[in-house]
């Protein structure tokens, strides 16, 4: 996917930030393939969400998350299968209960060697963080949703793909109004479209619309993001916006029977022209070349 070294994707646990009551992100600050990772406190127990890229960074989380538990009793879950999510699950094994919904869970088994190699890919820096990965496997797997009672707060997990992969899931804390989104949404950058036939085409444009016209719907007072900044419900609207706007540059091209090569190619200048300032030009392509599967159909 890319050429130049990408740098190393460090979790840094020490920028991590209270956003509301026993409710804890680490955020990424914008450095490529890091998460915003999540840690929910209820009274007798604490959720994680998301592991960072490896098992290193995995062990950081879970000790931050040990410390901040206090001894009450581990869960993690994963926002969907993608290495920076889910890639260092193995280090909780034994410490934590790993749960996730179905579709995520098939998602690992099915596609999770095959963007292990892929990563492994993309650089020394990259293949020496994921040394050691064994691919995880669940310990408990829902079907649609499942509420998780944390001890006074019960935290919601819902499957809502597929969007941007088959197995999305996104985790949210009722009381507190909070709602991470996994890679649904991402601030200051193209929306990151996992579209590499024939190996994985799961990822659909149209149905990531619909899931996030429902979130932005349920307006949560605070958003998590998969990668970049925790804002409110405007920033779910900032990439439905994008989103729509990338299907209709792409189907009003492709209802006058341009090609798609062509199609790529303006929709592409149009969109760097109108959001000069964001990162991740290059699935600009791979969004167009989705939709144009959609089109139609
Ligand atoms: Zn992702």
């Amino acid at each position: 996917m890319t050429d130049h070294q990408l740098p190393d994707p460090v979790v840094r646990i020490s920028s991590a930030q209270e956003i509301a009551r026993d409710v804890v992100v680490v955020p990424n600050q914008h450095a490529e393939l890091v998460p915003n990772i999540g840690v929910i406190g209820g009274k007798h127990a604490v959720l994680v969400v998301d592991t960072g890229l490896g098992p290193e960074n995995a062990e950081s989380v879970l000790a931050f998350a040990r410390d901040h538990a206090k001894g009450r009793k581990l869960y993690l879950t994963t926002t969907h299968f993608h290495p920076e999510h889910a890639f260092g699950a193995q280090v909780f094994a034994g410490e934590a209960t790993f749960l996730v919904n179905q579709a995520q869970a098939e998602d690992l088994a099915d596609k999770g060697a095959g963007y292990l190699e892929m990563f492994r890919g993309l650089g020394p820096t990259i293949a020496r963080r994921l040394e050691g990965v064994r691919v995880p496997t669940p310990d408990v797997v829902y079907e649609e949703s499942h509420d998780l009672d944390l001890g006074g707060r019960v935290v919601r997990l819902r499957a809502v793909g597929r969007a941007h992969s088959r197995g999305d899931q996104v985790i949210t804390v009722p009381d507190a109004e909070v709602l991470f989104t996994g890679d649904l949404v991402e601030t200051g950058r193209f929306a990151i479209f996992p579209w590499f036939p024939p190996h994985d085409t799961d990822v659909s444009g149209l149905r990531w619309i619909e899931v996030l016209a429902r979130l932005v719907a349920a307006a949560p007072r605070i958003v998590v993001p998969g990668h970049g900044d925790v804002g409110g419900t405007q920033k779910v609207e900032a990439v439905l916006d994008y989103l729509r706007e990338l299907r209709d540059e792409t189907w009003v091209r492709r209802d006058s029977a341009m090609g798609r090569e062509t199609t790529i190619e303006e929709v592409r200048a149009v969109l760097i022209e109108r959001h000069p300032e964001w990162t991740g030009q290059e699935w600009i392509d791979a969004g167009v070349a989705c939709l144009c599967a959609e089109h139609g159909g």
